[in-house]
């Protein structure tokens, strides 16, 4: 983060505009309406900061930028048109300590002015670390016409009532729902569309009837899947349940974008586990999600890919049961339909494979127990089991597949490290050692692997070709 956003108090503080132009009258407006002291700098003055001069709006010293003591000020606003005295300016304001913004010369600048979008007291600032000033307008277009135009009007209610219902529910995380519940709901749609009375009057009932209704004081568990990788694979609701939630329990693969949704103050715990290091058990963890629910807290449990996939969803929703706990399920996109659509992999294909089989090389309850046996038309998506690779081609092959046939591998699917390594199934373990294949990969196994170069779209991915080198060409359908 090059600039840190902060919402400055400006109210009866002195700040100093040195210029007389245009810009510095945008400039010295926006301190004005902030309720800023504005002190005026320049020889010359546009008409409309004249004309603020004789309201007494602003303090005008008529007279070039000199050795001002800019320590008198908060802020100090470099608007002339002259490059070099604004960077004296600048320099000064450094020395002095004072932040200072100099207008189209983001390099000269301590602060820059961010794009507004002002629902007062709700004001949203914008900024491109000076960059590009149209980006940063255009994002301002999108969230006026995203944001109803009475937002203050919400916020300034709930200023007013914000001690008494502090004092009405003195649990935290309960008085963090009803809230959640008061911009979401009545209040918060009557407000919106001007009905201030019935909005208040909402609030109010929703106050009152908050110590009867006990739904809310129930923990819930939310079994989310995260997708397989890239952060923008996440369903909308699995987003707006991961921001909802007071606890997030997250897989060691879910990427660090898909957790920056979920609420600043809620409580991320890994409970991931990694092969061969110690970690918690999924005993310990059911347990923990338990306990968590019991107390009241909406958990999400954020794993990787589908929940219901290889995640053992199945053990944490038993554990879940047994206690006669609420939860909901959240599908995601899952590492075979992640990785095939980012490696240009149809899964199935009319005339070529009508089945696609979601599977792993290595069982819990079996060792190594690839289902081996030959069946025309159905594509393998096998996950796990990297180090067994040599293992489970072999068993497929004695179960009558042909070493022949094309296999990719999607090491890291959807992210910025995606790579695809394509060879054909008895070239499969070589491959692994040579190319280092590393968890997570997931293998696809079947005809239409080979499209994987041909259909490949996902800019950062890297296809590498392995004992193979016909694939490309073979790539090819006719219809
Ligand atoms: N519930 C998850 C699977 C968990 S098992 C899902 O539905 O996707 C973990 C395995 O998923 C990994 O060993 C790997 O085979 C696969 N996997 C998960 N993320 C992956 C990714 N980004 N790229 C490739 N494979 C991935």
């Amino acid at each position: 983060m090059q600039h840190l956003p902060l919402f400055a108090d400006l109210r009866g503080r002195d700040c100093l505009v040195v210029g007389g132009g245009s810009v510095a009258e945008r400039r010295a407006l926006l301190l004005i309406e902030a309720g800023a002291n504005v002190h005026l700098v320049a020889p010359e003055l546009s008409e409309t900061l004249a004309e603020l001069a004789a309201d007494g709006r602003v303090t005008r010293h008529a007279r070039p930028y000199e050795n001002e003591r800019l320590e008198d000020y908060w802020l100090v606003i470099a608007a002339t048109d002259d490059r070099t005295l604004n960077a004296r300016i600048a320099a000064d304001a450094n020395a002095a300590r004072r932040l200072c913004n100099v207008v189209d010369d983001p390099e000269l600048c301590s602060f820059v002015m961010p794009a507004i979008v002002d629902r007062s007291p709700v004001t949203i600032a914008i900024g491109s670390s000076g960059l590009s000033p149209v980006l940063t307008r255009w994002i301002k277009g999108l969230l006026e016409t995203l944001l109803p135009e009475r937002l203050g009007v919400l916020a300034a209610l709930a200023g007013r009532w914000r001690e008494r219902v502090r004092v009405a529910i003195p649990d935290a995380d309960e008085r963090r729902r009803f809230w959640e519940r008061v911009v979401s709901g009545d209040v918060a749609a009557h407000a919106f569309a001007g009905r201030e009375r019935e909005a208040e009057d909402a609030l109010r009932g929703g106050l009152e009837t908050w110590a009867r209704d006990d739904r809310r004081r129930t923990g819930e568990a939310y079994l989310v899947g995260a997708g397989p990788g890239g952060a923008d694979l996440i369903t909308i609701r699995g987003r707006q349940l991961l921001a909802n939630a007071d606890v997030v329990l997250y897989d060691r693969l879910v990427s660090p974008g898909v957790l920056s949704y979920a609420r600043r103050d809620a409580e991320l715990i890994c409970v991931g586990k990694t092969p061969r290091r110690p970690s918690i058990t999924q005993k310990q963890l059911n347990r923990l999600l338990v306990q968590l629910v019991q107390a009241g807290k909406r958990v999400c449990r954020l794993k990787g890919g589908d929940p219901m996939i290889f995640g053992r969803g199945g053990e944490e929703l038993e554990a879940l049961a047994e206690a006669g706990l609420k939860f909901q399920i959240v599908p995601g996109v899952s590492a075979a339909e992640g990785c095939a659509a980012y490696a240009g992999v149809p899964l199935t294909l009319r005339g070529v494979a009508h089945a696609v089989l979601f599977t792993t090389g290595r069982t819990h309850d079996a060792g190594t127990a690839a289902p081996t046996d030959f069946r025309p038309g159905q594509t393998l998506a096998l996950y796990m089991g990297v180090a067994q690779y040599a293992e489970l081609a072999a068993a497929l092959i004695a179960g009558g597949h042909d070493p022949a046939t094309p296999v990719a591998v999607v090491e890291n699917g959807t992210t910025e490290r995606q790579r695809v390594i394509r060879t054909a199934l008895g070239s499969l373990a070589r491959a692994q050692a040579a190319l280092e294949i590393a968890p997570p990969a997931l293998l696809i196994v079947g005809e239409t692997a080979r499209f994987a170069e041909r259909y490949s779209w996902f800019e950062p991915s890297r296809v590498e070709f392995f004992e193979d080198e016909s694939a490309q060409a073979r790539a090819r359908v006719s219809y």
